[in-house]
């Protein structure tokens, strides 16, 4: 599937899930292995009206992905094409040196538009999008129940011990800023956790005194 997206938008919004109020961006954060994407799996098709934005990046495809889930998947040519032309929010470079970035144009589009977007984004990418939306903004961060418990997924997942030591010593960074999130959800169980995202999600966006 191919996208122009100097152009197009990274989500293809239903008119019948517009709001009557400004779009709300809610950004999750936490360390790669904590589980966001099977988290975000289990709780999406159960809300409606709450679009995935997939970022853009320039790391592999893993098993289980595909184009357009959790990213659009392109070149190193083409993200740094798109850097040039202003087609980021923001954009990082993480990890090994990959790329990942935010699509501006479909986040304007929503949040003007009225429609409810949720994302995943380190705690830099995160503080940045923050300042830029203050009031559009909701943060999220899903933690491991502990160090031990993310270096055994990460080992599930990554068989070279280094990168598993790079991505342990970039959680030792991004712990600092917890405090900073509205909410903190502790992945332990992927039900429990699941319900208590979407209690959160339905928070702000179920209209008061509506059920489900
Ligand atoms: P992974 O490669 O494990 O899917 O993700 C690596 C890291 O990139 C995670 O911390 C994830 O939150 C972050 N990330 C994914 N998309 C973006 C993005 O668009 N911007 C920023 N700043 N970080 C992102």
């Amino acid at each position: 599937m191919y996208k122009d997206f100097t152009r197009e938008l990274v989500i293809d919004f239903d008119p019948r899930h517009r709001r009557s109020r400004s779009g709300i961006f809610f950004v999750v954060s936490g360390p790669s292995g904590v589980g966001k994407n099977t988290l975000l799996s289990y709780v999406l098709p159960k809300i409606e009206g709450i679009y995935y934005l997939p970022s853009l990046t320039t790391r592999p495809m893993r098993p289980g992905e595909r184009q357009g889930f959790p990213y659009y998947f392109v070149s190193k040519e083409t993200f740094e094409e798109l850097i040039r032309k202003g087609a980021f929010l923001e954009w990082k470079r993480i990890h090994t040196g990959d790329y990942y970035g935010t699509h501006l144009q479909t986040i304007l589009y929503a949040l003007e538009n009225g429609f409810d977007i949720i994302t995943d984004m380190d705690v830099l990418g995160c503080q940045e999008v923050r300042r830029r939306f203050p009031h559009r903004v909701i943060t999220i961060f899903l933690v491991p129940p502990d160090r031990e418990e993310l270096a055994r997924r990460l080992s599930q997942r990554e068989k070279d011990g280094e990168l598993i030591e790079k991505r342990l010593a970039r959680w030792d960074m991004e712990r600092k800023y917890i405090d900073s999130y509205h909410h903190v959800i502790v992945n332990d169980q992927l039900e429990r956790a699941g319900q208590e995202l979407l209690a959160i999600l339905g928070s702000y966006t179920q209209p008061e005194g509506e059920e489900g």
